[in-house]
């Protein structure tokens, strides 16, 4: 028995195929081109899912999909998507009648937080923070055990924490919140306040083929030694310490992970994060919780597989 998993990022869509176990069988992905418009995507990604369909026939049983913003899963609607700006788009329905195969959907957070739960931890932790560092800031969490939705399925909003009283704006619109400081469209932005010679920095960092002002090209300069590249990795950690301190106090987790891109700047945000976290008071949940990155970069999508697996052979 096999799942269809797709996670749905600001900037790609990736797909896969796996089994109950988790073992990746297939795999696609594409731009998602947010701007083309909802109808044009759902095209888009109904091509591939035929494909899929056409491949592993009766052996699929479940599509799940995470993606990236406010989502309804009872309904099977995107409510709300800072990052693609989209609203209210329905996205389970038209694969469900697509397919013929059931199909939940969630946001993309609460996806890698059911993959770190199931593939990176191996059920070993029930009470499990995930956070997705990407264009955007998502989270997810496991409470004892099982997916934590709240009243209306949007736990886990803590992209939109404030840290910063009328700070810098945020693509939802309000002003101060952590994406606002630690989404890669913010720390470039603070990048290019403080790196003046952007094409030179560009030349010197940027990996080659690949020129472009970037957080790899950031981590770049700051491996090399580049003062203005680790203030903007240091900043960028002490407002995430900020954030997670809040969630910490809040849940008592036993693990965090941290996934997506800007995570493999760990080296560079940890010790200012770390720092804040260890200037707490109530020192007993900063005592206990691990708090790890990610190696698998697909956490989201094998987990909306799993998810999808999960619900459906339930
Ligand atoms: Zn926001």
């Amino acid at each position: 028995m096999l799942g269809i998993g797709i996670d749905i990022g600001g900037t790609n869509t990736k797909l896969v195929v796996v089994n109950r176990a988790g073992k990746l069988l297939a795999q696609e992905r594409f731009r998602t081109e947010a701007a083309r418009g909802a109808a044009s995507f759902v095209k888009r990604l109904s091509g591939y899912v035929s494909a899929f369909k056409r491949d592993y026939g009766r052996q699929l049983v479940s599509v799940g999909i995470g993606a990236a913003g406010d989502v309804d899963p009872a309904r099977g609607v995107l409510r709300f998507s800072p990052n693609l700006a989209w609203r209210n788009v329905k996205l389970a329905g038209p694969l469900e009648k697509l397919t013929g195969l059931p199909c939940t959907m969630e946001n993309d957070a609460n996806m890698a937080a059911w993959g770190a739960y199931e593939i990176e931890l191996k059920r070993k932790h029930d009470n499990v923070l995930a956070i997705t560092l990407g264009t955007g800031i998502g989270s997810g969490l496991i409470i004892d055990g099982k997916l934590y939705h709240g009243a209306d399925g949007s736990a886990g909003e803590a992209g939109h924490l404030k840290v910063q009283p009328g700070g810098r704006p945020c693509h939802c619109g309000a002003l101060g919140c952590l994406e606002a400081y630690c989404g890669s469209y913010s720390i470039m932005a603070r990048a290019r306040e403080l790196i003046k010679n952007e094409a030179a920095f560009v030349k010197k960092y940027a990996a080659p083929g690949r020129e472009r002002f970037n957080t790899i090209c950031l981590t770049n300069g700051a491996a090399a030694g580049h003062a203005a590249a680790r203030k903007v990795w240091a900043e960028t950690g002490q407002y995430l310490g900020m954030g997670l301190a809040g969630l910490i106090l809040l849940l008592n987790p036993g693990c965090i992970v941290l996934t997506g891109g800007v995570s493999r700047a760990k080296r560079w945000f940890f010790p200012a994060m770390e720092k804040v976290l260890r200037s707490q008071q109530i020192k007993t949940p900063f005592n206990r919780v691990k708090i790890k990155v990610s190696e698998d970069a697909d956490l989201g999508s094998h987990g909306a597989a799993l998810f999808g697996l999960e619900k459906a052979l339930k």
